[in-house]
């Protein structure tokens, strides 16, 4: 049996992605799990959301291409017939971390595609189709919402991944833009800013953040943030926790923002 609600989640094969789209399906969500090149990570990604009783759908599409956004839009639909949650979570760092004074233009160009273009352009599509449905909707039904997934790196510097953080900031923006355009529409839209979060993704420096996390006390929470800490940001505002809140900056960062004296 189909569940109510749907959600698309990019980047759902693997780290935060699976995190959101697990803590989605054990609250009834069936799940679009979208990926980029990881079948065999999405299937099991599916089979999972299957066990906790919900639908799940993998798509293979790369967000930063237009035909394979559109093609993702139009597979969900195809497949569930509705879409109540948008999750842009899908993102990648640079192939080579190069200092500011180094790095070229293909990396800024691969780099911008895949986290701010790709996002931009796939709310666009969703937004479209989110708002058909507000309309055909019976007064009172629950709204469509949309989450973007930033990072600490939207307003801190790294000087040898520039093009990532530039992108990072530029969706804070993203939300603001949509936030403000959808609100007529009751579509809220949220920004969730992760902070070191245990992934493939932090694997290579996964030395230099144990030291920075456990031993000098980086994050005043003092540990590893975990994909599920993610997840349970996504699921309240999937519940409707948040009704009056649009183009919020929750921070999921054990204190990472914080100064201190
Ligand atoms: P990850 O473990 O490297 O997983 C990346 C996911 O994104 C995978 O599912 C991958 O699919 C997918 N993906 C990559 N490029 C894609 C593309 N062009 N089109 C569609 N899907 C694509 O990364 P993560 O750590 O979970 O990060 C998820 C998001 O959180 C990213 O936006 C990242 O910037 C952000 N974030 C992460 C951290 C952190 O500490 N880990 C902190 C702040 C923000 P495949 O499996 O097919 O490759």
């Amino acid at each position: 049996m189909t569940a109510a609600r749907v959600a698309l989640v990019t980047g759902a094969s693997r780290g935060i992605g699976r995190g959101i789209a697990l803590a989605l399906a054990g609250a009834g969500h069936d799940v679009v799990v979208n990926y980029a090149n990881n079948r065999a990570a999405a299937e099991e990604v599916a089979g999972l959301v299957e066990a906790a009783g919900a639908s799940a759908h993998p798509v293979r599409a790369d967000i930063s291409v237009a035909e394979d956004r559109a093609r993702l839009v139009a597979e969900t639909f195809r497949r569930f017939g509705r879409l109540d949650l948008l999750v842009n979570n899908a993102g990648a760092g640079p192939r080579q971390r190069l200092d500011l004074l180094d790095a070229d233009e293909e990396s800024f160009d691969r780099t911008l595609g895949i986290n701010l273009k790709g996002p931009y352009f796939l709310t666009q599509l969703a937004a479209r189709r989110m708002i058909a449905q507000v309309e055909a909707a019976p007064a009172g039904a629950p709204r469509p919402k949309i989450v973007v997934i930033s990072s600490i790196s939207a307003y801190t510097a790294s000087t040898n991944r520039g093009e990532y953080c530039l992108a990072k900031a530029g969706l804070s923006m993203l939300v603001t833009l949509y936030a403000a355009r959808l609100a007529e529409h009751g579509i809220n839209v949220y920004e969730i800013r992760p902070g070191i979060i245990a992934t493939d993704m932090t694997g290579p420096v996964r030395e230099r953040y144990d030291e920075l996390i456990l031993e000098r006390g980086i994050t005043p929470i003092r540990r590893w943030g975990q994909p599920e800490d993610v997840g349970r940001a996504v699921l309240a505002i999937a519940e409707e926790l948040l009704p009056f809140s649009t183009g919020q900056v929750i921070d999921v960062d054990g204190g990472f923002h914080l100064r201190t004296l």
